[in-house]
């Protein structure tokens, strides 16, 4: 058992401006070495990397799994970071708890209850924060709903995350989603929970990526959910919407600023 008390980095994020960065998918131990160290270079403490990727068509590149857990646990250990991955079943939960401070339910599993019971049920014992997603099909009760699953089992540190929202936006738009910035204000007066936002899925485009986030911080958001890469275009999941820690540490400086 490690001693990470997890009522206190939940605290942080109550308190706001909390920037978790960090690549879409891990893809070698050399390429998270390389992007933590950058990252916390630049201040960040959280850092985000996916094993288990929901990808929406079988036939791409689905995450390296268990091993590539390690991978991003070494690289933010290395680093003096807090893991922020997403798990997708019940047996990824309870092989991979350890190796996750921040507990990620994607968007595909908003809806699915009996994953977010084992979620809330797993997460009582030490209160590790989980950041649920919004469906990009849900309404915000619904989002309200589904983080109610999670507290009842006894873990009340939830950080709803906003990510884009599927509308007729997407006819003719080029953004992925449509941005549900709005819903920043909304969310936070109804639930008093911490509301991140998630620049990167809601546009999928690295160009809008940086004017978004400024925008979420200006309403209010919490923290940021931040997709970053080094070498975007060489990236295996995601690399359009990547943005270069560059363009991240405009994000941070603007953070410190608002
Ligand atoms: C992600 O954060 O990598 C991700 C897959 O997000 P979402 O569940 O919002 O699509
Ligand atoms: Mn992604």
């Amino acid at each position: 058992m490690n001693a990470i008390n997890y009522n206190e980095i939940y605290k942080e994020f109550q308190l706001g401006k909390v920037v978790i960065a960090g690549p879409c998918a891990v893809e070698s131990q050399e390429q998270v070495n390389r992007l933590a160290q950058k990252l916390s270079k630049l201040g960040i403490k959280f850092f985000r990397a996916g094993a288990f990727k929901p990808r929406t068509s079988p036939r791409t590149f689905q995450g390296m799994g268990t091993d590539g857990l390690k991978l991003i646990k070494k690289a933010a250990t290395d680093n003096g970071l807090f893991v922020v991955s997403e798990i997708m079943d019940s047996i990824e939960l309870e092989n991979c708890y350890d190796m996750i401070d921040i507990i990620q339910v994607g968007s595909r599993s908003m809806a699915a209850y009996g994953f977010l019971k084992r979620v809330g049920k797993a997460t009582a014992k030490d209160g590790k924060p989980v950041l649920l997603k919004r469906g990009f099909n849900a309404t915000l009760q619904e989002l309200i709903y589904a983080s109610e699953y999670i507290m009842n089992e006894g873990n009340q540190n939830i950080l709803l995350c906003l990510r884009g929202i599927r509308t007729f936006e997407q006819i003719d738009s080029e953004m992925r989603f449509t941005p549900d910035l709005a819903s920043i204000l909304e969310l936070k007066d109804k639930t008093g929970l911490p509301v991140i936002f998630d620049p990167s899925h809601s546009s999928g485009d690295s160009k809008y990526v940086e004017q978004l986030a400024k925008a979420a911080l200006f309403l209010g958001a919490n923290g940021l959910l931040v997709e970053v890469h080094d070498e975007p275009e060489k990236a295996l999941s995601d690399g359009k919407q990547a943005i270069l820690p560059d363009v991240l540490n405009e994000i941070i400086k603007f953070s410190h600023n608002i």
